[in-house]
């Protein structure tokens, strides 16, 4: 069995847009809609689905009840930074449920063969993200922007979401994390890594799959969904 937490309790700052980045239309359907049908359609059991706090009624009415989806078992409250807000959706899942997965609904493209992949990655992994490898070349630069380091390129992903996790593993690098204190974390894999020794396998994402951020990955998006 499986839980689905879905994302969307950022602020978006970097779009600067009056409506917050998750609400913004793509093809007349709010960027959050995106990822809660794949997710809906989907295998999974359950979603739980994170906001920010004073969004909860209007998220309820306007989106999960709107469009029937009818597998968002809670909406919860987010956090301040976003592994905050996964450990509100953590504690929100059905314990009875082995793998959880962890979705950005920022990136609306996202489909039913990358879940049916993670999933199966979790079982076998423990722990599993969707990703890609990098087409361009990359640089470590030193403190005044002079390249210092370039990695082969065939090593170097990035990394997309959703991120699939043995629920017992993500509950003990979660607890860990807590008595840290860290806070530099910016996805998930890093806190099973961190935390726990446990590497992550890549599974094959897609160079679709983006993170809306700002204002020019609305067009881009609208192609891709269209
Ligand atoms: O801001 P950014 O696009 O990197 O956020 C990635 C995802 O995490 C988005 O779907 C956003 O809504 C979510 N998030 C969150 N709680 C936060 C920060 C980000 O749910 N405090």
């Amino acid at each position: 069995m499986v839980s689905a937490i879905i994302l969307a309790a950022g602020s978006g700052s970097r779009m600067k847009s009056e409506k917050a980045k998750q609400y913004i239309e793509i093809n007349g359907k709010p960027l959050l809609y995106y990822s809660l049908k794949v997710f809906d359609a989907s295998v999974v059991d359950e979603i739980v689905l994170v906001t920010r706090g004073n969004d909860i009624d209007f998220v309820k009415e306007e989106i999960v009840e709107k469009y029937g989806f009818h597998k968002v078992r809670r909406v919860v409250a987010g956090g301040k930074e976003r592994f905050e807000s996964v450990n509100k959706g953590i504690k929100a899942c059905d314990k009875r449920n082995k793998i959880i997965m962890i979705h950005d609904c920022a990136r609306p493209c996202v489909t039913n063969r990358m879940i049916l992949d993670s999933i199966s990655g979790a079982r076998r992994y423990k722990a599993c993200t969707v990703a890609m490898p990098v087409k361009d070349t990359i640089k470590i630069v030193d403190d005044n922007e002079f390249g210092v380091e370039t990695p082969d390129r065939r090593r170097v992903y990035q990394i997309q979401t959703p991120q699939t996790f043995d629920r017992e593993l993500l509950l003990e690098a979660y607890e860990r994390l807590r008595l840290s204190g860290d806070r530099d974390i910016t996805d998930d894999t890093m806190i099973v890594e961190r935390y726990m020794d446990v590497h992550s396998k890549m599974i094959e994402g897609s160079y679709e799959n983006i993170k809306v951020t700002t204002p020019e990955d609305i067009r881009i998006a609208e192609m891709y969904l269209s």
